[in-house]
């Protein structure tokens, strides 16, 4: 088996990415299979170079041990657009124009006809993107959810971990009222939707372990690979850490990030304490 950690270097790692990373490890071992770490950075305005190190830094502190080379997703960018070009090819995406100041006055994105937006064009604009190189688009794609919906049959997803353990048909998680997602922005001519269920796929991972808090994403992943015809992995969402309020930590919490644990003289083992005293 194989599972993944997939950081987004958008800041220092902090504890709770400690406890992410010791779930799917220890998962990894539990099951005698492999762990693959794998930088999630295709959002440039957000992840930093910096983070990235850091990142690297402390999980090698951590003790973490992990399969070379890591993948990571800025490099690879043209593995992005392929999907995206071919939702296009099959009319499941239509091109938007609003912005989330639109869409936050009350604008709803609606099909448009991707002729009139000259889908050759668009599509080569994707498909000439290089290595590290993002391309940009004159518009952002989204997903034509209710369509999509239509097209595919059944949409049911496992998960074994302890919060929402059970088999679950992702279609219950939508509602007409749902904005259709965009899966290739204008900036980066892809995004996180495609790229972390792509990256699923091709680096062949059976079980997907990390935090409840991305347990709503699902859905869409799971919607995302019947599209595309890659196999849906079993789930498995580990519980958070939480602070003494009862919020779960994250990075805008400072104190918690290893970085500075680590400078303050704390050792793996209080960092596992830790996690161990805080989790829910
Ligand atoms: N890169 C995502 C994050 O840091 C995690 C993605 C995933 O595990 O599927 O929130």
């Amino acid at each position: 088996m194989r599972t993944r950690f997939a950081p987004s270097p958008t800041g220092f790692l902090h504890i709770g990415h400690a406890l992410a990373a010791k779930e799917a490890f220890d998962f990894a071992q539990a099951k005698g299979g492999q762990c693959l770490l794998r930088i999630e950075d295709t959002d440039h305005t957000r992840c930093k170079e910096a983070f990235t190190k850091s990142l690297y830094a402390d999980l090698d502190w951590l003790g973490f041990d992990w399969p070379l080379p890591v993948r990571v997703q800025s490099q690879y960018y043209p593995d992005y657009a392929k999907p995206v070009s071919e939702l296009i090819d099959r009319g499941l995406v239509y091109p938007c124009e609003l912005t989330r100041k639109d869409i936050k006055e009350g604008k709803r994105p609606h099909p448009g006809n991707m002729k009139d937006i000259d889908a050759s064009a668009l599509k080569a604009q994707l498909l000439k993107s290089s290595h590290q190189d993002c391309p940009t688009l004159p518009v952002a794609i989204r997903l034509n959810l209710p369509k999509a919906l239509q097209t595919i049959g059944p949409l049911s997803f496992e998960d074994i971990g302890p919060i929402h353990k059970g088999v679950h048909d992702a279609r219950e998680f939508f509602d007409q009222n749902d904005l259709d997602p965009v899966i290739a922005r204008k900036d980066i001519g892809c995004s996180y939707m495609i790229a972390g269920p792509h990256d699923d796929w091709k680096q062949e991972i059976s079980y997907v372990v990390r935090g409840a808090d991305l347990f709503h994403e699902t859905p869409l992943q799971v919607l995302i690979q019947a599209l595309m015809g890659w196999p849906t992995p079993i789930y498995y969402h580990h519980g958070l850490m939480m602070n003494e309020a009862g919020e779960k930590l994250s990075k805008r919490n400072l104190d918690t990030a290893l970085q500075s644990l680590r400078e303050a003289g704390q050792t793996p083992e209080d960092i596992w304490d830790m996690t161990r005293a805080y989790s829910i």
